[in-house]
Order: structure tokens, then sequence, then C-alpha cells
């Protein structure tokens, strides 16, 4: 069976996450993947494989050598975005694909003019969607590169290496891909989240973020009566969110700069509420943005009353850097890896978080890595086989590297 053949097995299997729930997994058919994995693994030959009622799955391939070689990880995510259907799958296969634009289905085109990546891709082998459904390549490459590089360090044991520990888990997508994730039952001294797009990327960057709340209470009267004495809440709303900066706006924002986002607003005279997302990769600059909902809050107040503005700030995760800083034979093992694989290593600056972020902060670094897909959570995702099948590579180098350094 091939890369490519697994892919497929794996994406037509519909494993979509719900945010709105309330249980682990957020959906039971996520358990169909997992089953069908457990069963995998332990039929080629990974007997502790398992699954917890949570619906991770854990794995893990003993060492081959009695050198003391630290216990290296790799996880994948199983669900795929509540964002589109992921139900009825249908993976096509464009080999020796042109570069040009892809008709999906009638009417329904992947255009070269909208990603230009695309041509990057002319001559290789892609696999797309029939343009009804995202194709669940975030994250079931991941998972199918992990299960690849297992089978070929089984084939051969002449390639010596430590404990190998595997984690597949639920609900990465609606940010709870790491709630119920046993650190001790997966075993490693550091990790490596298979999540993400070209091969060459390598990820230890994430924002630190932040949400707030910003509740505004108001005085409502009838309108024809209310002059110097109404406070109109929708109003305050509006006079807030005017007061912050225009161009700390995602829609203003790249690279490394960090955002401070509208995601809901509700309101009427009596009562109006607008929540945020607070941003940024440095921790001092996001600690800037906060200061700056704080001042804004209080020009409010100042104008209208004490009582007229409740701002509520919770931190939600960190960068992960401010750890991996300290782990530098991470990175080191990770870029030297995709080098020997043939390709040149670039930094890709996360500006979100990832499930190996939390980790990291729960006592397992766990930097991200490629997988060879694109165009995420929509009709238009697409893999790149040949990237695939890199990623399998840089999975078994990684495992090498680590087991000849010890
Ligand atoms: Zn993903």
């Amino acid at each position: 069976m091939s890369a490519l053949e697994r892919f497929i097995r794996y994406a037509e299997i519909d494993t979509q996450s719900d945010p709105y729930s309330g249980t682990t997994p957020s959906t039971m058919k996520q358990f169909d993947l997992a089953r069908l994995l457990v069963q995998e693994l332990q039929e080629m030959g990974i007997e502790d494989a398992w699954l917890s009622e949570t619906g991770y799955v854990y794995g893990h391939l003993p060492a081959n050598t009695d050198a003391a070689v630290p216990t290296v990880g790799f996880i994948a995510h199983m669900d795929t975005a509540p964002d589109f259907s992921g139900t009825g799958v249908r993976p096509r296969v464009i080999e020796n694909y042109d570069g040009k634009d892809i008709e999906l289905a009638p009417g329904i085109v992947t255009k070269v003019e909208n990603f230009p990546v695309l041509k990057e891709y002319a001559g290789e082998t892609l696999v797309v969607t029939d343009g009804s459904t995202l194709l669940g390549a975030d994250d079931k490459a991941g998972i199918t590169a992990i299960m690849e590089a297992l089978q070929y360090l089984l084939a051969h044991p002449e390639v010596k290496h430590g404990r190998i520990a595997v984690a597949f888990t639920p609900d990465e997508e609606i940010g709870e891909g790491t709630k119920f994730f046993d650190l001790e039952r997966f075993g490693a001294a550091f990790a490596f989240t298979m999540d993400g797009g070209a091969i060459h990327m390598y990820a230890d960057e994430t924002f630190n973020a932040a949400a707030a709340k910003v509740v505004f209470h108001g005085f409502s009267i009838h309108p024809g009566s209310a002059k110097d004495r109404m406070i109109n809440a929708a109003g305050l709303a509006v006079e807030f969110a005017g007061k912050l900066p225009q161009w700390m706006r995602p829609e203003h924002t790249a690279g490394h700069e960090g955002f401070i986002h509208l995601t809901h607003m509700s309101g009427n005279t009596e009562k109006a509420v607008l929540e945020y997302i607070l941003r940024d990769h440095d921790t001092a600059k996001l600690e800037h943005q906060k200061e700056i909902m704080q001042s804004c809050a209080e020009q409010i107040r100042q104008v209208y009353g004490t009582g007229t503005v409740e701002l509520t700030i919770t931190d939600s995760y960190q960068n992960m850097r401010n750890i991996l800083k300290d782990h530098p034979e991470i990175s080191e093992l990770a870029l030297s890896a995709i080098r020997e694989i043939g390709l040149e290593p670039e930094y890709e600056i996360v500006r979100g978080g990832t499930d190996g972020a939390q980790l990291t902060y729960r006592g397992l670094p766990c930097p991200n890595l490629g997988t060879g897909g694109g165009n995420m959570h929509g009709r238009y995702e697409y893999l790149v086989v040949g990237q695939l099948e890199k990623a399998v590579q840089l999975i078994c180098t990684i495992i090498r590297r680590t087991a000849e350094r010890a």
C-alpha cells in the first residue's frame, strides 16, 4: 500500500468536529478513524496501540538499540474543520498536474490566480476534492506520514532508533486537541506535530493570545424624553470600537505584527457586548494591547460614569518559542533533517496557535512540521503527493538522527 492509497482511505472517513457538542470527542464519528488506526497499528506490530475513551490513540515503537536515545514523539489530529463539509469526501488524483486552473466540479474551479503557489506544483501528483467537501489533508496527511514512517521502520530494522511515541488526537480544529492528552502515557522527551503545509516549513513560533470581553451598561429611557439622561450602551460600544487603533486590525497586519480583532458584537440601549481576540508573538506587545483596551475603557468611564464599562481580559495561550528557544537542539535536529531530504528549510511564523504550543507549555517541547497539504478548511484544499512522501522521509530522518546523536 502506498502513502497515497493510505491517505485516500483516511480522507474518505468523515471525522468533522463540532465546537458546540460539549462532549469529547466532540463527534462520535471520530471514533471511526480512531478504531481503524488502532487496528492498523496492531496489525503492523505496534503492540501497545490503545484508544482512550475520549478518543485519543497512542502507540509506541520500541527501541532497537541499547544506546540511551531519548523518546521522540509524532502527533497528528484526526478531526477535520467544522468550517466546511467533511461528509462524502471523494478525493481525486491528478497525475502530472499541468500548473493550470483545476475544475473541481462544473463551475467550481481552483484558480491559479487565487492560489499562485499551485504553479510551483506543475508536474507533481496532486489530490483534490470534488468541490462539495474539504479534503482533510489537514490533518490526515499528518496521520498518513506517521503511519507510513512506522511501517518503514518496522520493515527496515537496520535503521537504528530509540523508542518512538505516536499519538492521534481528536478535536484539534475546535481548540481542544490537547484537552485530555496523556503526556505520561505518551512518554516522549520532545515531539513534533505533523500539521503544517509545505514540507520545508518549520514552525516553532505561535502567537501569545488573550481574549477580551467588554460589557457596556446604558440607561434606557424613551428617546422622546432622553435629553441629558439616556446613556445608549450600543453607542458606547461603537465609541469604544472607534478608539482602538485601526492599523492593529488583522486585515492590516502580517508576519510578526499582532492584532486586536473584534469577533462578536451585540447590543441595544440597555446593554451591549463586544468580544475581541488579542494576538502578538511578543509577550510585551500583547501586554501593550491589553493596556490599550484598558485605556479606551477608562476614557468611556470618565465621560459616562464608572459603571458603564466592564472589561475582562483572559489569557488563552502563549508563544511556544518562549520555551523552545531554550531547546536549540530540537530546531537544529528538524532543520538538518529537512536539509537532508533535499530541501532548504524556512521558518514559518504561525499567526495562530497549535496543539504543540499547548503541549510545549505542559512540558513537552513540540514544534510543527509540514505534510504537503494546502488551502486548508475548504473545497480548494489539496495535497501534493510528492511532499507527503517527503514527510515520511522527514520523520524517518529525524528518528535516525536522534539515535545517531545519542
Ligand atoms: Zn490541522
